[in-house]
């Protein structure tokens, strides 16, 4: 078999889309994911949002006051499992989570999204097809004070760089007659956009493959070797369960495990799976019409096709996969009191999402080991940036005039 110029390891949105434009680039690449097939990590059962208005990292002064309120309750949406492993990447989260730096990351953040959603725009205009709409997303509050909570919503900074609209609680349900007496109002953000995770990830699949891209599954990486030197023969080993690969770069694309692989590459990047819940509904008798963020209650809701799916929940625990069906409970009672939805869920799901202490995604390569580029971080946001992710981790390989953003989003920060 001849020798790739790269190789992608892992098969979730980022590495797919990474892989996709490689290839289209000219690149002859190989996807190496473990599990029997693409798209089924934290890509599979996400809410599938394009979503700029959560652009603010996690690291932020909130985050902190919140987590320290909800340590306590058992069914918290935001939440730490303290355990020894978990203690420097706290210190860094403690760190990031001042107001100037939450500032700087959400602008930043803010930007991509909008920029990401732009290349999306031109998948969806090259065919690819994923039940993508920018037809805006609303968000609801709920809380007794929830009039002036929206009002001061639409009216932030944030509010207003986002053409926030302030809704009564009537306008809003108007545009989505499913919600209940329970929403006291909304903000409508017209930006946002919307699809289906599983066809996404699937299509980007399909679009690598067109393009030449080799998808093998059930294959893991256990370790990586990167030639001293530079040279036109330096590279990258690949050993996996498969035995050995070689290729002049190596994209690392592996989620919440990326770590564990940098680590393989003398390089520290300190990532913390961040544990979320899916619970979905076949869709009741009136089909709903938009997203909804769930304010309140930190829900996302996703109408799927024939389906309705409700997201919440971020539990910092390693990269612990067990399921708590004690955590799907919160997402069930938002989806009764705010949208009347009583029947039995269809089906339960958790996942990982890749997260970093300050909250921005980790996308380049390192000055150590020029030849291995990492895309992983995405921690809310990973469906919203990874079109991006794809066209700079493309243009890093090609040896293009980095992207803007790529400072700030280096591996070396660690
Ligand atoms: C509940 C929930 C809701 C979310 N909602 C949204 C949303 O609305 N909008 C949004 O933008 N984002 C959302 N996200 C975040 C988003 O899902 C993630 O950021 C994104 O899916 C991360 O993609 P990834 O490719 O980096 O990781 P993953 O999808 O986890 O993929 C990593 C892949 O690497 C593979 N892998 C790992 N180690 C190895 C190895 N050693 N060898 C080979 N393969 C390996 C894994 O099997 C996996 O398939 C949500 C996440 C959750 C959990």
């Amino acid at each position: 078999m001849r020798a790739p110029d790269v190789i992608v390891v892992g098969g979730g949105i980022v590495g797919l889309c990474c892989a996709a434009d490689l290839a289209r680039a000219g690149a002859r690449v190989e996807l190496l994911e473990r599990a029997n097939g693409v798209g089924e990590g934290a890509s599979w059962g996400n809410a599938g949002l394009f979503a700029p208005s959560h652009a603010r990292p996690i690291a932020a002064p909130e985050s902190v006051r919140l987590g320290v309120r909800w340590m306590l309750r058992r069914d918290a949406p935001f939440g730490v499992r303290p355990r020894p492993s978990l203690a420097p990447w706290l210190v860094r989260f403690l760190r990031a989570s001042t107001r100037a730096r939450a500032e700087a990351g959400e602008l930043l953040q803010r930007q991509l999204c909008m920029e990401s959603i732009g290349v999306m725009r031109e998948l969806v205009g090259d065919g690819i097809d994923v039940g993508f709409r920018q037809e805006g997303c609303l968000t609801v509050h709920t809380a007794a004070d929830g009039e002036q909570r929206a009002a001061a919503e639409a009216a932030s900074p944030a509010g207003v760089a986002q053409g926030a609209r302030l809704l009564s609680a009537g306008e809003a349900r108007a545009l989505e007659p499913a919600l209940t007496d329970a929403v006291r109002a909304g903000v409508l953000l017209p930006h946002e956009a919307t699809c289906d995770p599983v066809r996404f990830s699937a299509a980007m699949a399909e679009l690598g493959r067109t393009h030449g891209v080799t998808v093998r599954t059930g294959v893991e990486v256990h370790g990586l070797r990167a030639d001293r030197g530079g040279g036109e023969s330096a590279g990258v080993t690949v050993a996996t369960t498969r035995g050995e690969r070689r290729a002049g770069h190596v994209v690392v694309a592996a989620g919440a495990w990326t770590g564990r692989l940098a680590a393989a590459l003398g390089v520290t990047l300190p990532l913390q799976g961040g544990k979320g819940y899916a619970v979905e509904w076949d869709l009741p008798a009136a089909p709903m019409r938009l997203p909804l963020y769930l304010h309140d209650e930190r829900c996302v809701t996703n109408p799927l096709g024939d389906r309705l799916r409700i997201t919440g929940g971020l539990l910092l625990d390693g990269l612990d996969e067990r399921f708590e069906p004690r955590r799907t409970l919160p997402i069930e009672r938002a989806a009764a009191n705010v949208l009347g939805v009583r029947t039995r869920p269809r089906l339960t799901w958790r996942g990982l999402r890749p997260c970093t202490p300050d909250g921005l995604p980790v996308v380049g390569a390192h000055g150590r080991v020029p030849r291995a580029i990492f895309a992983t971080g995405h921690g809310m946001l990973g469906v919203t940036l990874a079109p991006l992710t794809g066209r700079m981790v493309a243009g890093v390989v090609a040896g293009d005039p980095p992207h803007a953003a790529l400072a700030r989003l280096s591996p070396e920060r660690f």
